[in-house]
C-alpha cells in the first residue's frame, strides 16, 4: 500500500498516521517531521528550513523534493509507505509523480482528511508534541496521562513555535492557495476518498480504513 494522507494543518494526520503505520506496517514518511528531526539534530538542512517552517512558510519544492526522493529510494519505501504532509504544492505533486515513474511504482490511495476552520485553530493552539519521538497530544482533546511528559517515551512536550496564532493564520493562507488545488490533482484518478475529520479520533481512523478498502 503506498498512501498519500492529505489535509490542512491540525486536521489529524499526524495522529492517524500513527496508528496506521503501526497496523498496517507502513514506512511513515512525514515531511514536516523530517525538517523537525533535522533540526532537533543540529543539521544545516534542519536548522534553514527551520526559518521558514517558525513563520508559517513553506519550506521550497527543491529542498522538500530532495529529502523525499532520497527517503523514497531506501529499501523500507519500497514495498509500502505513507506519506503525511508532502505533497503541498501542485509542482511537489507532479515531482512525486515523476520520482514514482522512475521507480516504476504508484499510489494506491490518497486520504483527503476534511475539517473546518475552526476545529483547526482548536486543534493547533491545544497541540502539544514531544521533543523526543514527535507524538502529538491535546490539552483537552488527547492530554497526556502525566502532564507535560509523553505516554510511549516520556520525551517532554512542547509547543510548536509554528502553532502560535500568527504562524497558523499564516499557514492556513497557504493552504488554501497552495495545497488545497492538488486536491484537483487527483480527483481525476480513482484513488482519491474524502474522509471526515470533524470526529473522534477512532470514528476518523474507522473511514479511513473504509476508504483504503475501497481503493486498495
Ligand atoms: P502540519 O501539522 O501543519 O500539517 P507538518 O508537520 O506537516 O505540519 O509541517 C510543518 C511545516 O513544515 C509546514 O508548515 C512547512 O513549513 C514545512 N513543511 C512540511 N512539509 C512540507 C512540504 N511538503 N513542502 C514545504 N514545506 C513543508
Ligand atoms: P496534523 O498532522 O494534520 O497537523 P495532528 O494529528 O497533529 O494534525 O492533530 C492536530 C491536533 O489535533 C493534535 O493536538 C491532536 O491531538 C488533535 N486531534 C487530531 N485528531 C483529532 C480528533 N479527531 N479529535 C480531536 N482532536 C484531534
Ligand atoms: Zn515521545
Amino acid at each position: 500500500m503506498k498512501i498519500l494522507l492529505m489535509g490542512p494543518p491540525g486536521a489529524g494526520k499526524g495522529s492517524q498516521s500513527e496508528k496506521l503505520v503501526r497496523d498496517f506496517d507502513l514506512t511513515s514518511i512525514s515531511t514536516g517531521e523530517m525538517f523537525r528531526e533535522a533540526n532537533r539534530n543540529n543539521e544545516p538542512l534542519g536548522v534553514e528550513a527551520m526559518k521558514f517552517i517558525n513563520k508559517g512558510e513553506l519550506v521550497s519544492d527543491e529542498i522538500t523534493n530532495e529529502i523525499v526522493r532520497k527517503r523514497l529510494l531506501k529499501p523500507d519505501a519500497e514495498r509500502c509507505f505513507l506519506l503525511d504532509g508532502y505533497p503541498r504544492t501542485v509542482e511537489q505533486a507532479k515531482a512525486l509523480d515523476e520520482m514514482l515513474d522512475e521507480m516504476k511504482s504508484k499510489l494506491t490511495a490518497v486520504i483527503n482528511i476534511v475539517v473546518d476552520k475552526q476545529a483547526i485553530l482548536e486543534r493547533m493552539v491545544g497541540r502539544r508534541v514531544c521533543k523526543s519521538c514527535g507524538s502529538s497530544y491535546h490539552l483537552s482533546f488527547k492530554p497526556p496521562k502525566v502532564n507535560g511528559q509523553c505516554d510511549r517515551c516520556g520525551g517532554e512536550l512542547y509547543q510548536r513555535e509554528d502553532d502560535q496564532l500568527e504562524s497558523v493564520k499564516n499557514r492556513l493562507e497557504i493552504y488554501e492557495s497552495k495545497t488545497k488545488p492538488i486536491i484537483d490533482y487527483y480527483a481525476g484518478r480513482g484513488i482519491l476518498r474524502n474522509v471526515n475529520g470533524m470526529q473522534s479520533f477512532s470514528e476518523v481512523y474507522e473511514d479511513i480504513k473504509k476508504a483504503l478498502g475501497e481503493v486498495a
